[in-house]
């Protein structure tokens, strides 16, 4: 917030007339005036409009939205796979998805990387890139640390936008839910424009460090980027089907990439609305 009312009391016009007593009224009315107009002409005036709704913490809006679509999304493909979303918007059916006007940042933790590991990342969201439409941005790699609880919005790290979405290979004990035998988590954080549409503006990645170095060691790194594009899946809006044969199938699915009801699913979440209000 802009500091900027500078008024003095006029003391020495004061102590020098001399009428003050027919004096002081006007001058403390005029005051007065000037005391609510100044803060209320600088608060219009604050070049923080866009953040209005959305509270301090959070960028300012439409950091790096274009005016239209940045990819196409492949039309609808044919077949029986199914698809569900993570999350609907309040009213209706339709998906809450990411902004398709401005590429999605991501970046993958330098913590824990496997040899190996970046590639890997890089092509799982290349095809997931493909598949959806929506434009992804390789912000390279961070040494941000995987912890549970991120904060979608980090200043002094990324700078005054989103945190990029972030893909870490990481243990259980630094992410608690990973422990039992699950090989991956993924998902997005919404935010809410002002007429209540929600919008994904940053999501995680994690995978088990240890269960992914074991897949990439046996050479079976098909499976290994399947669990990323899966996990991808999940950040862009899908979650499980039961078809096995499905990328987003809950056991694991496909290892070749998405299969017809996955690419139907993400054709949808590529055509999300553009909000540059957030
Ligand atoms: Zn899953």
């Amino acid at each position: 917030m802009r500091q900027g009312s500078y008024i003095r009391a006029p003391g020495r016009h004061r102590a020098t007339s001399p009428h003050p007593s027919r004096l002081l009224w006007p001058g403390m009315a005029v005051l007065a005036v000037l005391v609510l107009a100044v803060p209320m002409w600088l608060w219009q005036a604050r070049p923080f409009d866009s953040r209005h709704g959305l509270g301090v913490d959070a960028p300012p809006a439409g950091i790096g939205a274009a005016q239209a679509p940045l990819g196409a999304p492949p039309t609808m493909p044919r077949g029986q796979g199914g698809y569900t979303f993570m999350r609907l918007q309040p009213s209706g059916t339709d998906p809450v998805a990411y902004d398709p006007c401005r590429p999605v940042h991501f970046t993958t933790s330098s913590v824990g990387l496997p040899p190996g590991g970046e590639v890997l990342v890089r092509d799982a969201v290349a095809t997931m890139s493909l598949a959806s439409g929506l434009q992804f941005i390789d912000d390279g790699l961070t040494d941000e640390a995987p912890t549970p609880e991120r904060d979608p919005y980090q200043p002094d790290r990324y700078g005054d936008r989103w945190a990029p979405v972030y893909i870490a290979f990481a243990t259980p004990e630094q992410i608690p839910r990973l422990a039992g035998g699950t090989v991956g988590l993924g998902g997005s954080t919404p935010r809410a424009a002002r007429d209540g549409v929600l919008v994904y503006v940053t999501g995680s990645v994690w995978l088990d460090r240890d269960a992914m170095t074991d897949l990439l060691r046996a050479g079976r790194a098909d499976s290994a980027r399947a669990v990323i594009e899966h996990e991808v899946g999940h950040v862009l809006g899908l979650n499980h089907v039961a078809d096995s044969s499905q990328l987003m199938s809950e056991s694991g699915g496909s290892v070749d990439g998405p299969a017809d009801g996955d690419r139907r699913g993400l054709a949808v979440l590529g055509r999300g609305v553009c909000r540059p209000d957030l």
